[in-house]
């Protein structure tokens, strides 16, 4: 079969059951078209396809033996900063480009036991730090919609890899956005979970307090799938919460939209540099789900300008102690013949570390520093909690709160943004993080480049089903999610 990668997650599942094709088969196609086609798009960093193949065999024989589970022999690309057993684990960066982890991440080893077949690994921007996928150490990821554009970051290898069919479902995390944003330059559904939702566990921390993986796929039912593998307590993560996950695929019809209350904040449909098609393509979408039964409601959140400078200081803080441990002697990179103890530090941070990671590193040690911890840090502390505060306020009268996920559609690569720029790109998606909620975006039509353009919408904590289930009416009730790239049109 030469079209198996336009099969839906729900397609290959039962596809696979009625034998109507096998995962080596299935795996092989996938195989075949990263072989000929990621060229171009560039998402993968490190393609498996030995283990991939003896996976595939294992779920076949599974299969056989009647023993399989729903996802058994579906193929799927990981982000490169989950920990993956024997196969290198990068985070984009030079400093781990020599890392070959001696475990598996939990949502890793949770999908090896779902039956899911790993392709490889994807890119994404050095330890997850940017919005373009352009600061990984192995080169900028293209957009499958426009070659010369990025693809958005810093997931945006598993945006990419997704949108071009080049795995039909990927792995993701979200620290500020890097899961609803590379999916909106992508065209793609990506949930970002409440925190808790799914584990750290051998996830390469970035910013601990905001960490989240989470799905990416074409639809909110596609995610669904993954969702069901990667959410639930797990003891080795202690942020992890010990809240009973749902089954979101049973919970797709769940909420109606049908008399959902949708909040419009005044503040986000004023923000300076919001694109206009994109402003008018997420209004497009919002008149839609009025007619499907939605009730659209003005709402105040009163702390918007206050989002980008408290993500910036926080984010950058934990980062900064977080990335303490990669100092040269544990395991990573090493710089060449060391003086004495202070100049491996040195060169080997310097060398091991680009440009964005180092300044981040910089800002965040300097807003921890003793001088400045209460003026900064502090400070930013308490901001957080009233952001936090303003979203609660907002769900005692609404559902939902919408959202366009980013103020306009794929940059040009290299459009070289200078990085405050880059900051204020994040100023949808971050406050998300820093409240801990969960939020989804869905694709919603084109701007005037036939590039991708995408709704957020934001819900209360573990609302999870409710995002994909509204997600997943509207996707009933339109086409935008199933849109593909030329690129992805392709045969092999
Ligand atoms: N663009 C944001 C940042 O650079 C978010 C990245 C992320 O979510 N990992 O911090």
């Amino acid at each position: 079969m030469t079209d198996l990668h336009r099969l839906s997650i729900r397609e290959l599942s039962e596809g696979l059951a009625g034998s109507k094709f096998s995962s080596r088969e299935l795996t092989e196609h996938y195989l075949k078209r990263i072989a000929k086609i990621d060229a171009q798009v560039q998402s993968y960093v490190t393609v498996t396809p030995e283990q991939a193949l003896a996976q595939a065999d294992a779920a076949d024989a599974l299969r056989q033996s009647g023993m399989a589970n729903v996802l058994t022999g579906v193929p799927i690309a990981h982000k490169d900063i989950f920990c993956t057993h024997g196969i290198k684990t990068t985070a984009g960066s030079k400093m781990l480009d020599n890392f070959i982890s001696p475990y598996d991440a939990t949502v890793v080893a949770k999908g090896k036991v779902a039956g899911l077949v790993t392709l490889g690994k994807v890119n994404m921007d050095e330890f997850a730090m940017g919005s373009t996928s352009e600061s990984s150490y192995f080169g900028a990821t293209k957009n499958p919609w426009a070659l010369d554009h990025v693809p958005g970051g810093s997931s945006g290898g598993s945006a990419a890899a997704v949108a071009a069919d080049l795995a039909p479902f990927a792995t993701g995390t979200d620290t500020g956005g890097s899961i609803r944003q590379p999916a909106s330059f992508c065209g793609l559904t990506g949930l970002k979970p409440t925190y808790g939702r799914v584990s750290r566990f051998g996830m390469i921390a970035y910013a601990s307090s905001l960490d989240q993986g989470g799905p990416m796929a074409r639809s909110a039912e596609d995610c669904a799938y993954l969702m069901n593998v990667m959410a639930g307590h797990d003891d080795r993560d202690s942020t992890s919460v010990n809240v009973d996950a749902d089954d979101y695929v049973a919970n797709l019809n769940a909420t109606s939209v049908k008399g959902l209350r949708i909040g419009i904040p005044k503040q986000y449909f004023n923000v300076a540099g919001l694109d206009a098609d994109v402003k008018a393509r997420v209004e497009e979408s919002l008149k839609k789900l009025e007619e499907m039964g939605a009730t659209l409601v003005e709402i105040d959140l009163n702390m918007t300008d206050a989002y980008v400078p408290t993500y910036y200081l926080i984010a950058p803080a934990e980062a900064s102690s977080n990335l303490q441990r990669f100092d040269g002697v544990r395991y990573g990179y090493r710089c060449e013949n060391p003086v004495d103890l202070t100049d491996l530090y040195k060169r080997s941070r310097s060398e091991g570390f680009g440009p964005e990671v180092q300044r981040r590193i910089l800002i965040g040690t300097y807003a921890l520093s003793a001088g400045y911890y209460d003026a900064y840090y502090v400070k930013a502390q308490k901001v957080r909690r009233l952001i936090q505060q303003d979203f609660l306020k907002a769900f005692e009268s609404v559902d939902v709160i919408a959202a366009p996920s980013a103020p306009t559609t794929a940059y040009k690569i290299g459009a070289s943004l200078d990085p405050v720029e880059m900051y204020l790109g994040d100023i949808y998606t971050i406050a998300v993080n820093l409240a801990g909620l969960p939020a989804i975006n869905a694709p919603v039509g084109f701007d005037k480049d036939q590039l991708p353009v995408g709704l957020q919408l934001i819900g209360n904590y573990w609302s999870e089903s409710q995002l994909l289930s509204v997600v997943h009416q509207y996707q009933q009730a339109t086409d935008w999610h199933t849109k593909r790239a030329a690129i992805a049109e392709e045969t092999v």
